[in-house]
């Protein structure tokens, strides 16, 4: 058993966790306060591989293993949440077109997608069906050698930016999760519109009700056979459930880390916070925590590697990662006292040098 990273996954953290504190936590803030989409953000991803992690190599992508991805999300997670949308979306999208599209759809949306030059958008989720996601009402009809997409998606993250979205339609309406199919639809087409929803968090990545009114579009649009959509995005989600645990602990763990400068910093009662034990337990206690639930993720990240079974691990960390990161994250902002309680953390001389 190796409970260590590579030499090179050690490099990778290094890389990435560096890019994400230049680059990303700086305008992180500012990116959520406007909604702003980062463009530029997004090609630096792009120039470093990370929207291309599950795009195959031939369409300019990595085919990283789940471990890389993993360490992806946590460490951009340390900069800022939103950018880890791309990762995961060009992921999810990428497996997809990348097994399923034609030659065509793969030439045109993969190389892009992976250079941070297009966003393609994951739509399933409808105002009528979220978890129970079988249940969709968009519905595709064949038309003479194409199809006609009627219906509406909600929620959709990167909605207002994307260029293309792949969009799950219902083509047999008796047949519930074996009636769905995948169809890569350009958002530029006749019959499509979108709206922004307005968040309460993670902006950037703007999210959107996309309507589609009869959208006519080629057969070879089509991504996969007729019925296999629901399983296709199904078999990304394990993966990227870890993923987006691991992403809500970066954010935590660059918390703590932020916190622990403030501690030592801010004084009370004639010392340092961090002397009093009621400060440092609650530290103690959360990096504690970060450091098991951290491991989980990347256990179930290996045995997805090794090929093996790991659907029960990753719906643990994906119950137990955002729930983690919001308590640790409000201990945090409980020991920042009445700071805590602005718009202004965090503070640039707090931002930790790791
Ligand atoms: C930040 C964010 C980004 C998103 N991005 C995307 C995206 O890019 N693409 C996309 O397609 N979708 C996206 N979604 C939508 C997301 O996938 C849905 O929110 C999710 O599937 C849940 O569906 P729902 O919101 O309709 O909730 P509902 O299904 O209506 O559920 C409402 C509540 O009931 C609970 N519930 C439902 N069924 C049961 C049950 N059987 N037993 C007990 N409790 C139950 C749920 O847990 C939830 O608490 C996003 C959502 C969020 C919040």
């Amino acid at each position: 058993m190796d409970l260590a990273f590579s030499p090179e996954q050690d490099e990778l953290v290094r890389t990435l966790r560096q890019f994400a504190r230049r680059e990303l936590a700086p305008h992180s803030a500012q990116w959520d306060r406007t909604g702003e989409f980062p463009w530029e953000a997004w090609r630096r991803m792009g120039e470093l591989g990370l929207l291309g992690l599950r795009v195959p190599a031939a369409y300019g992508g990595q085919e990283a293993d789940f471990l890389t991805f993993g360490i992806a999300m946590e460490e951009i997670g340390r900069g800022d949440f939103s950018c880890t949308y791309g990762i995961q979306l060009a992921g999810l999208a990428g497996e997809i077109l990348g097994r399923s599209g034609s030659e065509a759809i793969k030439t045109r949306w993969l190389p892009p997608t992976a250079s941070g030059e297009a966003v393609v958008a994951l739509a399933l989720t409808e105002p009528g069906a979220g978890s129970d996601a079988a249940n969709l009402a968009c519905r595709a009809e064949r038309d003479g050698d194409g199809y006609v997409i009627t219906g509406e998606k909600s929620g959709i993250s990167l909605g207002m930016a994307a260029q293309a979205a792949v969009v799950f339609a219902r083509t047999d309406p008796a047949g519930r999760a074996r009636g769905v199919t995948a169809f890569l639809v350009p958002l530029d087409l006749p019959g499509v519109s979108r709206g922004p929803l307005r968040d309460m968090g993670t902006r950037a990545i703007g999210r959107a009700v996309l309507a589609f009114d009869h959208v006519r579009l080629p057969a070879s649009h089509r991504l996969g056979e007729e019925g296999t959509g629901f399983y296709q995005v199904m078999q990304g989600f394990d993966y990227n459930r870890i993923g987006i645990a691991l992403a809500c602990l970066g954010v935590a763990q660059q918390s703590v880390e932020e916190t622990m400068v403030y501690v030592k910093e801010r004084r009370a009662f004639g010392r340092a916070l961090a002397r009093f034990e009621g400060v440092s337990f609650a530290i103690a206690e959360a990096a504690t925590h970060l450091e098991a639930c951290r491991w989980l993720c990347y256990r179930a990240l290996w045995l997805a590697d090794q090929g093996r079974p790991y659907t029960k691990e990753s719906a643990m960390t994906k119950w137990w990662g955002p729930r983690l990161a919001v308590d640790t994250i409000h201990q945090c902002l409980l020991l920042h006292g009445h700071y805590g309680y602005t718009d202004e953390l965090p503070r640039s001389s707090n931002a930790c040098a790791t």
